[in-house]
Protein backbone atom coordinates (compact mmCIF):
# COMPACT_ATOMS: atom_id res chain seq x y z
CA UNK A 1 0.00 0.00 0.00
CA UNK A 2 1.32 3.33 -0.65
CA UNK A 3 1.00 5.86 1.80
CA UNK A 4 0.36 9.68 1.68
CA UNK A 5 4.38 10.38 2.63
CA UNK A 6 4.89 8.15 0.08
CA UNK A 7 2.89 9.84 -2.62
CA UNK A 8 3.38 13.24 -2.05
CA UNK A 9 7.76 12.30 -1.77
CA UNK A 10 6.86 11.29 -5.20
CA UNK A 11 4.83 14.04 -6.49
CA UNK A 12 7.54 16.63 -6.08
CA UNK A 13 9.81 14.89 -7.82
CA UNK A 14 8.03 16.00 -10.51
CA UNK A 15 5.22 18.54 -9.64
CA UNK A 16 6.67 21.63 -7.76
CA UNK A 17 5.39 21.39 -4.46
CA UNK A 18 4.00 18.03 -5.52
CA UNK A 19 0.50 19.51 -5.93
CA UNK A 20 -1.28 21.30 -8.46
CA UNK A 21 -2.63 24.43 -6.90
CA UNK A 22 -0.81 26.06 -3.58
CA UNK A 23 -3.68 24.97 -1.18
CA UNK A 24 -3.59 21.43 -1.35
CA UNK A 25 -0.12 21.31 -0.08
CA UNK A 26 -0.97 21.46 3.23
CA UNK A 27 1.66 24.61 3.89
CA UNK A 28 -0.38 26.46 6.68
CA UNK A 29 -1.51 23.29 8.71
CA UNK A 30 1.85 21.26 8.30
CA UNK A 31 2.06 17.44 7.03
CA UNK A 32 1.61 15.29 3.95
CA UNK A 33 -1.46 16.31 2.39
CA UNK A 34 -4.14 13.44 1.84
CA UNK A 35 -3.76 11.93 -2.14
CA UNK A 36 -7.39 11.10 -3.29
CA UNK A 37 -8.48 8.18 -5.11
CA UNK A 38 -11.96 8.32 -5.26
CA UNK A 39 -15.34 10.30 -3.91
CA UNK A 40 -18.82 9.41 -2.80
CA UNK A 41 -21.43 11.26 -1.62
CA UNK A 42 -20.05 13.29 1.66
CA UNK A 43 -17.04 11.09 1.44
CA UNK A 44 -13.30 11.17 -0.11
CA UNK A 45 -11.15 8.36 0.01
CA UNK A 46 -7.35 8.35 0.18
CA UNK A 47 -4.47 6.43 -0.90
CA UNK A 48 -4.17 4.57 2.36
CA UNK A 49 -8.14 3.68 2.23
CA UNK A 50 -8.87 6.09 4.76
CA UNK A 51 -12.50 7.35 4.22
CA UNK A 52 -12.63 11.28 5.47
CA UNK A 53 -16.28 13.21 5.94
CA UNK A 54 -14.97 15.97 3.46
CA UNK A 55 -15.79 19.69 3.95
CA UNK A 56 -14.22 20.88 0.81
CA UNK A 57 -16.28 19.62 -1.73
CA UNK A 58 -13.83 20.27 -4.11
CA UNK A 59 -13.69 23.89 -3.01
CA UNK A 60 -17.45 24.64 -3.57
CA UNK A 61 -18.45 22.66 -6.83
CA UNK A 62 -20.31 19.87 -5.15
CA UNK A 63 -23.10 20.67 -3.43
CA UNK A 64 -24.67 17.58 -4.64
CA UNK A 65 -22.23 15.70 -3.12
CA UNK A 66 -19.88 13.83 -5.25
CA UNK A 67 -20.13 11.50 -7.97
CA UNK A 68 -24.00 11.65 -7.99
CA UNK A 69 -25.33 9.15 -10.04
CA UNK A 70 -27.47 11.26 -12.34
CA UNK A 71 -24.49 13.94 -12.77
CA UNK A 72 -21.72 11.03 -13.58
CA UNK A 73 -24.47 9.66 -15.99
CA UNK A 74 -24.94 12.78 -17.74
CA UNK A 75 -21.10 12.86 -17.99
CA UNK A 76 -20.80 9.75 -19.21
CA UNK A 77 -23.66 9.89 -21.48
CA UNK A 78 -22.00 12.88 -22.99
CA UNK A 79 -18.71 12.01 -23.59
CA UNK A 80 -20.09 8.36 -25.59
CA UNK A 81 -21.00 11.28 -28.18
CA UNK A 82 -17.59 13.29 -28.22
CA UNK A 83 -15.20 14.49 -25.55
CA UNK A 84 -15.05 18.43 -27.41
CA UNK A 85 -16.19 19.07 -30.85
CA UNK A 86 -14.85 23.12 -30.54
CA UNK A 87 -17.96 23.97 -31.90
CA UNK A 88 -20.82 25.21 -30.70
CA UNK A 89 -23.28 23.06 -29.45
CA UNK A 90 -27.54 22.93 -28.33
CA UNK A 91 -26.49 22.11 -24.56
CA UNK A 92 -24.59 25.31 -24.22
CA UNK A 93 -27.87 27.50 -25.48
CA UNK A 94 -29.68 25.15 -23.00
CA UNK A 95 -27.07 25.99 -20.12
CA UNK A 96 -26.97 29.91 -21.00
CA UNK A 97 -30.97 29.90 -20.77
CA UNK A 98 -30.88 27.49 -17.38
CA UNK A 99 -28.90 29.91 -15.95
CA UNK A 100 -29.95 33.28 -17.48
CA UNK A 101 -34.04 31.53 -16.29
CA UNK A 102 -32.39 30.90 -12.85
CA UNK A 103 -31.20 34.09 -12.13
CA UNK A 104 -34.43 36.55 -12.94
CA UNK A 105 -35.42 36.03 -16.87
CA UNK A 106 -33.25 38.64 -18.13
CA UNK A 107 -32.16 42.61 -16.64
CA UNK A 108 -35.61 43.95 -18.29
CA UNK A 109 -37.48 41.33 -15.62
CA UNK A 110 -35.52 42.14 -12.74
CA UNK A 111 -33.41 39.65 -13.16
CA UNK A 112 -29.65 39.60 -12.81
CA UNK A 113 -28.36 38.78 -16.47
CA UNK A 114 -29.03 38.72 -20.05
CA UNK A 115 -26.76 36.88 -21.96
CA UNK A 116 -23.45 34.86 -20.35
CA UNK A 117 -20.16 33.68 -22.11
CA UNK A 118 -19.57 30.05 -21.23
CA UNK A 119 -15.03 29.66 -20.31
CA UNK A 120 -13.43 26.73 -18.24
CA UNK A 121 -12.29 28.28 -15.13
CA UNK A 122 -12.90 31.30 -12.77
CA UNK A 123 -10.05 32.92 -13.54
CA UNK A 124 -10.63 33.28 -17.20
CA UNK A 125 -14.23 34.55 -16.51
CA UNK A 126 -12.82 37.78 -14.16
CA UNK A 127 -10.19 38.22 -16.24
CA UNK A 128 -12.61 38.42 -18.97
CA UNK A 129 -15.08 40.31 -17.32
CA UNK A 130 -12.20 42.93 -16.47
CA UNK A 131 -11.30 43.30 -19.98
CA UNK A 132 -15.15 43.61 -21.07
CA UNK A 133 -15.58 46.73 -18.23
CA UNK A 134 -12.54 48.30 -19.63
CA UNK A 135 -13.45 47.36 -23.53
CA UNK A 136 -16.82 49.18 -22.32
CA UNK A 137 -15.90 52.20 -20.49
CA UNK A 138 -12.25 52.97 -22.29
CA UNK A 139 -10.78 53.53 -18.98
CA UNK A 140 -7.67 51.88 -17.34
CA UNK A 141 -8.05 51.46 -13.33
CA UNK A 142 -9.36 48.33 -11.72
CA UNK A 143 -10.54 48.26 -7.83
CA UNK A 144 -10.65 45.30 -5.76
CA UNK A 145 -10.67 44.47 -2.26
CA UNK A 146 -7.98 43.10 0.20
CA UNK A 147 -8.39 39.75 1.02
CA UNK A 148 -10.72 39.10 -1.42
CA UNK A 149 -9.54 36.32 -4.43
CA UNK A 150 -10.75 36.28 -7.97
CA UNK A 151 -8.32 33.60 -9.83
CA UNK A 152 -4.27 34.30 -10.40
CA UNK A 153 -4.53 36.90 -13.69
CA UNK A 154 -1.88 39.20 -13.36
CA UNK A 155 -3.31 42.52 -12.13
CA UNK A 156 -5.60 40.62 -9.61
CA UNK A 157 -2.45 39.22 -7.73
CA UNK A 158 -1.79 42.78 -6.60
CA UNK A 159 -1.42 44.72 -2.62
CA UNK A 160 -2.56 47.53 -1.34
CA UNK A 161 -0.14 50.41 -1.59
CA UNK A 162 0.60 52.92 1.39
CA UNK A 163 -2.86 54.35 1.15
CA UNK A 164 -6.25 53.98 -0.39
CA UNK A 165 -5.69 55.97 -2.82
CA UNK A 166 -2.71 55.01 -4.07
CA UNK A 167 -2.11 52.25 -6.65
CA UNK A 168 -1.47 48.52 -5.80
CA UNK A 169 2.10 46.54 -5.93
CA UNK A 170 2.45 42.75 -7.42
CA UNK A 171 1.23 40.36 -4.91
CA UNK A 172 3.68 37.26 -7.04
CA UNK A 173 6.99 37.52 -8.12
CA UNK A 174 6.26 37.62 -11.84
CA UNK A 175 3.54 40.19 -12.00
CA UNK A 176 5.38 43.53 -13.28
CA UNK A 177 4.73 46.79 -11.18
CA UNK A 178 2.84 48.40 -14.26
CA UNK A 179 0.42 46.00 -14.17
CA UNK A 180 -0.33 45.63 -10.54
CA UNK A 181 -0.57 49.29 -10.50
CA UNK A 182 -3.41 49.02 -12.57
CA UNK A 183 -5.60 48.41 -9.45
CA UNK A 184 -6.10 49.96 -6.32
CA UNK A 185 -6.66 47.73 -3.92
CA UNK A 186 -9.13 48.81 -0.75
CA UNK A 187 -10.34 47.65 2.89
CA UNK A 188 -13.58 45.81 2.02
CA UNK A 189 -17.06 46.99 3.83
CA UNK A 190 -15.78 50.69 3.46
CA UNK A 191 -17.55 52.56 0.90
CA UNK A 192 -15.44 55.60 2.39
CA UNK A 193 -12.49 54.43 0.60
CA UNK A 194 -14.24 53.68 -2.35
CA UNK A 195 -15.67 57.28 -2.14
CA UNK A 196 -11.90 58.55 -2.30
CA UNK A 197 -10.52 56.05 -4.71
CA UNK A 198 -12.83 57.20 -7.50
CA UNK A 199 -12.62 60.89 -6.49
CA UNK A 200 -8.65 60.57 -6.73
CA UNK A 201 -8.71 58.75 -10.11
CA UNK A 202 -11.73 60.73 -11.76
CA UNK A 203 -12.69 59.12 -14.85
CA UNK A 204 -10.23 56.41 -14.76
CA UNK A 205 -11.34 53.62 -12.95
CA UNK A 206 -13.26 51.00 -15.55
CA UNK A 207 -14.80 48.69 -12.88
CA UNK A 208 -14.97 47.04 -9.20
CA UNK A 209 -14.75 43.39 -8.74
CA UNK A 210 -16.10 42.13 -5.32
CA UNK A 211 -16.77 39.05 -4.00
CA UNK A 212 -20.64 38.43 -3.74
CA UNK A 213 -19.48 37.64 0.12
CA UNK A 214 -15.97 37.26 0.53
CA UNK A 215 -15.08 33.76 0.98
CA UNK A 216 -11.15 33.45 0.24
CA UNK A 217 -10.02 34.76 3.68
CA UNK A 218 -12.47 32.87 5.07
CA UNK A 219 -15.98 34.26 5.31
CA UNK A 220 -16.45 37.85 5.79
CA UNK A 221 -20.35 38.58 4.56
CA UNK A 222 -20.85 41.98 3.00
CA UNK A 223 -22.05 44.34 5.97
CA UNK A 224 -25.88 45.13 5.42
CA UNK A 225 -26.41 47.49 1.97
CA UNK A 226 -22.31 47.73 1.09
CA UNK A 227 -23.27 46.04 -2.09
CA UNK A 228 -25.72 47.97 -3.19
CA UNK A 229 -23.78 51.05 -2.12
CA UNK A 230 -20.69 50.29 -3.93
CA UNK A 231 -22.93 49.76 -6.71
CA UNK A 232 -24.51 53.43 -6.39
CA UNK A 233 -21.39 54.80 -5.40
CA UNK A 234 -19.46 52.83 -8.99
CA UNK A 235 -22.81 54.11 -11.12
CA UNK A 236 -22.05 57.97 -9.74
CA UNK A 237 -18.08 57.65 -10.76
CA UNK A 238 -19.21 56.21 -14.50
CA UNK A 239 -17.53 52.74 -13.62
CA UNK A 240 -19.01 49.10 -13.89
CA UNK A 241 -19.67 46.57 -11.06
CA UNK A 242 -18.08 42.87 -11.15
CA UNK A 243 -20.04 40.80 -9.04
CA UNK A 244 -17.81 37.58 -8.53
CA UNK A 245 -19.98 34.94 -7.69
CA UNK A 246 -18.00 32.16 -8.54
CA UNK A 247 -17.89 30.65 -4.97
CA UNK A 248 -20.73 32.10 -4.08
CA UNK A 249 -23.16 31.18 -7.23
CA UNK A 250 -25.83 28.42 -6.84
CA UNK A 251 -24.45 27.77 -3.93
CA UNK A 252 -25.83 30.18 -0.93
CA UNK A 253 -29.05 30.76 -2.77
CA UNK A 254 -30.75 29.54 -6.13
CA UNK A 255 -29.64 33.00 -7.22
CA UNK A 256 -25.98 33.08 -5.45
CA UNK A 257 -25.52 35.68 -3.01
CA UNK A 258 -27.23 38.40 -5.48
CA UNK A 259 -30.27 36.27 -4.05
CA UNK A 260 -30.01 37.24 -1.31
CA UNK A 261 -30.24 40.73 -1.55
CA UNK A 262 -31.14 41.34 -4.50
CA UNK A 263 -31.27 45.19 -4.00
CA UNK A 264 -28.70 46.03 -6.80
CA UNK A 265 -28.16 45.49 -10.15
CA UNK A 266 -24.22 44.53 -11.14
CA UNK A 267 -23.26 45.25 -14.93
CA UNK A 268 -21.02 42.10 -15.32
CA UNK A 269 -21.12 38.46 -12.81
CA UNK A 270 -19.03 35.80 -12.85
CA UNK A 271 -19.86 32.63 -11.95
CA UNK A 272 -17.87 29.15 -11.63
CA UNK A 273 -17.49 25.86 -9.54
CA UNK A 274 -21.34 25.03 -9.13
CA UNK A 275 -22.14 25.56 -12.21
CA UNK A 276 -19.97 22.78 -13.77
CA UNK A 277 -20.88 20.20 -11.11
CA UNK A 278 -17.75 19.43 -10.72
CA UNK A 279 -16.21 19.54 -14.32
CA UNK A 280 -14.21 22.96 -15.23
CA UNK A 281 -16.37 25.09 -16.78
CA UNK A 282 -17.08 29.01 -15.39
CA UNK A 283 -19.21 31.66 -17.24
CA UNK A 284 -19.21 35.68 -16.94
CA UNK A 285 -22.77 37.18 -17.58
CA UNK A 286 -24.17 40.56 -17.97
CA UNK A 287 -26.83 43.14 -19.57
CA UNK A 288 -26.76 43.01 -23.36
CA UNK A 289 -25.35 45.73 -23.80
CA UNK A 290 -22.44 45.41 -22.17
CA UNK A 291 -21.73 41.66 -22.93
CA UNK A 292 -22.40 42.10 -26.87
CA UNK A 293 -18.80 43.98 -26.68
CA UNK A 294 -17.14 40.51 -26.64
CA UNK A 295 -16.14 39.06 -30.08
CA UNK A 296 -17.29 38.28 -32.19
CA UNK A 297 -19.96 41.26 -32.26
CA UNK A 298 -18.00 43.75 -30.42
CA UNK A 299 -14.12 44.70 -29.88
CA UNK A 300 -13.40 42.57 -26.99
CA UNK A 301 -11.36 39.83 -27.76
CA UNK A 302 -12.08 36.42 -25.86
CA UNK A 303 -11.80 32.69 -26.45
CA UNK A 304 -11.09 29.07 -25.86
CA UNK A 305 -10.58 25.86 -27.49
CA UNK A 306 -12.63 24.27 -24.66
CA UNK A 307 -15.07 26.84 -23.74
CA UNK A 308 -18.34 25.60 -23.10
CA UNK A 309 -16.91 21.86 -23.03
CA UNK A 310 -19.73 19.03 -23.84
CA UNK A 311 -18.78 16.99 -20.44
CA UNK A 312 -18.51 20.19 -18.58
CA UNK A 313 -21.55 21.39 -19.97
CA UNK A 314 -23.88 18.00 -19.39
CA UNK A 315 -22.39 17.84 -15.62
CA UNK A 316 -23.62 21.27 -15.13
CA UNK A 317 -27.01 21.23 -16.68
CA UNK A 318 -27.29 17.92 -14.32
CA UNK A 319 -26.28 19.82 -11.29
CA UNK A 320 -28.00 22.54 -11.52
CA UNK A 321 -31.06 20.76 -12.55
CA UNK A 322 -31.15 18.79 -9.56
CA UNK A 323 -30.24 21.64 -7.34
CA UNK A 324 -33.70 22.21 -5.80
CA UNK A 325 -35.47 23.80 -3.04
CA UNK A 326 -35.25 20.73 -0.51
CA UNK A 327 -31.23 20.64 -1.89
CA UNK A 328 -30.93 24.35 -0.42
CA UNK A 329 -32.74 23.29 3.11
CA UNK A 330 -30.60 20.40 3.30
CA UNK A 331 -26.84 22.97 2.83
CA UNK A 332 -28.29 25.01 5.28
CA UNK A 333 -29.34 22.55 7.73
CA UNK A 334 -26.14 20.75 7.42
CA UNK A 335 -23.96 23.61 7.76
CA UNK A 336 -25.92 25.84 10.87
CA UNK A 337 -26.07 22.79 12.70
CA UNK A 338 -22.61 22.44 12.31
CA UNK A 339 -21.82 25.97 12.96
CA UNK A 340 -23.67 25.19 16.34
CA UNK A 341 -21.46 22.31 16.75
CA UNK A 342 -18.40 24.14 15.98
CA UNK A 343 -18.94 26.76 18.16
CA UNK A 344 -20.49 24.74 21.32
CA UNK A 345 -17.04 22.61 21.08
CA UNK A 346 -14.78 25.35 21.52
CA UNK A 347 -16.48 27.70 23.80
CA UNK A 348 -16.69 24.20 25.78
CA UNK A 349 -12.92 24.77 26.02
CA UNK A 350 -12.58 28.31 26.08
CA UNK A 351 -11.59 28.71 22.83
CA UNK A 352 -12.10 32.46 22.16
CA UNK A 353 -13.73 32.27 18.28
CA UNK A 354 -16.44 33.79 15.74
CA UNK A 355 -18.12 31.95 13.17
CA UNK A 356 -18.22 33.56 10.24
CA UNK A 357 -21.29 33.45 7.92
CA UNK A 358 -22.77 34.38 4.88
CA UNK A 359 -25.75 32.06 3.59
CA UNK A 360 -24.47 28.75 4.36
CA UNK A 361 -21.12 29.44 4.00
CA UNK A 362 -18.86 29.46 7.38
CA UNK A 363 -15.59 29.34 8.46
CA UNK A 364 -14.01 29.90 12.03
CA UNK A 365 -12.50 32.89 13.07
CA UNK A 366 -9.75 32.58 16.09
CA UNK A 367 -11.16 35.81 17.83
CA UNK A 368 -13.51 37.22 19.79
CA UNK A 369 -15.38 39.50 17.60
CA UNK A 370 -15.81 39.26 14.38
CA UNK A 371 -14.19 40.43 11.13
CA UNK A 372 -15.46 42.81 8.60
CA UNK A 373 -12.00 43.30 6.53
CA UNK A 374 -8.77 41.33 5.75
CA UNK A 375 -6.81 43.48 8.43
CA UNK A 376 -8.68 41.47 11.05
CA UNK A 377 -9.21 38.31 9.91
CA UNK A 378 -5.32 38.35 9.83
CA UNK A 379 -5.43 39.58 13.49
CA UNK A 380 -6.68 36.34 14.82
CA UNK A 381 -5.18 33.17 16.70
CA UNK A 382 -4.42 31.78 13.58
CA UNK A 383 -2.29 29.25 14.93
CA UNK A 384 -4.92 27.59 16.87
CA UNK A 385 -5.97 25.91 13.19
CA UNK A 386 -3.51 23.84 12.81
CA UNK A 387 -3.89 21.51 15.75
CA UNK A 388 -7.85 21.62 15.16
CA UNK A 389 -7.62 20.84 11.51
CA UNK A 390 -4.89 17.59 12.34
CA UNK A 391 -7.34 16.03 15.41
CA UNK A 392 -9.84 16.39 12.88
CA UNK A 393 -8.36 14.88 10.43
CA UNK A 394 -6.84 12.23 12.29
CA UNK A 395 -10.99 11.43 13.53
CA UNK A 396 -11.83 10.84 9.65
CA UNK A 397 -12.69 14.51 8.76
CA UNK A 398 -11.24 17.04 5.60
CA UNK A 399 -11.82 20.00 6.45
CA UNK A 400 -9.66 22.87 4.08
CA UNK A 401 -6.18 23.20 5.12
CA UNK A 402 -6.24 26.72 6.20
CA UNK A 403 -7.86 28.97 8.54
CA UNK A 404 -8.44 31.12 5.68
CA UNK A 405 -10.82 29.25 4.01
CA UNK A 406 -14.81 28.90 4.17
CA UNK A 407 -16.05 25.50 4.75
CA UNK A 408 -18.33 23.31 2.16
CA UNK A 409 -21.15 21.72 2.89
CA UNK A 410 -23.39 19.39 0.57
CA UNK A 411 -26.71 17.85 0.42
CA UNK A 412 -25.15 14.70 0.87
CA UNK A 413 -24.06 15.09 4.40
CA UNK A 414 -26.30 12.72 5.92
CA UNK A 415 -26.96 12.58 9.45
CA UNK A 416 -24.55 9.68 9.80
CA UNK A 417 -21.58 12.21 8.33
CA UNK A 418 -22.66 14.97 10.74
CA UNK A 419 -22.55 12.78 13.59
CA UNK A 420 -19.08 11.96 12.52
CA UNK A 421 -18.27 15.09 12.56
CA UNK A 422 -19.58 16.39 15.89
CA UNK A 423 -17.99 13.30 17.43
CA UNK A 424 -14.89 14.47 16.52
CA UNK A 425 -14.61 18.33 17.50
CA UNK A 426 -13.93 18.17 21.26
CA UNK A 427 -10.85 16.58 20.76
CA UNK A 428 -9.79 19.20 18.17
CA UNK A 429 -11.13 21.85 20.71
CA UNK A 430 -9.14 20.31 23.14
CA UNK A 431 -6.11 20.60 20.56
CA UNK A 432 -7.01 24.23 19.59
CA UNK A 433 -7.17 25.42 22.94
CA UNK A 434 -3.29 24.42 23.49
N1 LIG B 1 -13.38 33.97 -7.92
C1 LIG B 1 -13.64 33.44 -6.71
C2 LIG B 1 -14.57 34.16 -5.77
C3 LIG B 1 -13.07 32.23 -6.33
O1 LIG B 1 -13.34 31.71 -5.12
C4 LIG B 1 -12.20 31.58 -7.23
C5 LIG B 1 -11.54 30.32 -6.87
O2 LIG B 1 -11.57 29.86 -5.76
C6 LIG B 1 -11.95 32.16 -8.48
C7 LIG B 1 -12.57 33.36 -8.79
C8 LIG B 1 -11.04 31.51 -9.46
O3 LIG B 1 -11.63 30.35 -9.97
P1 LIG B 1 -10.73 29.19 -10.58
O4 LIG B 1 -9.99 28.56 -9.46
O5 LIG B 1 -11.73 28.27 -11.24
O6 LIG B 1 -9.82 29.82 -11.58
Amino acid sequence: MTTNEEAFDRARRVIPGGVNSPVRAYRSVGGAPRFLTSARGAYVTDVEGREYVDLVASWGPAILGHAHPEVVKAVQDAAGRGLSFGATTPAETELAELLIARLGGGTEAGGLVDEVRLVSTGTEATMTAIRLARGFTGRPLLIKFAGHYHGHSDGLLAEAGSGVATLALPASAGVPEPIAAQTLVLPYNDLDAVRTAFEAHPGDIAAVIVEAAAANMGVVAPLPGFNAGLTELAHEFGALVILDEVLTGFRVSAQGYWGLETSYTPDLVTFGKVIGGGMPLAALGGRREVMEHLAPVGPVYQAGTLSGNPLSVAAGLATLRLADGAVYDRLYHVSETLQREVSAALTAEGVAHTIQRAGNLFSVLFAEQPAVNYAQVQAQDAYRFGPFFHAMLEQGVALPPSVFEAWFVTAAHDDEAIERVVEALPMAARAAAQ
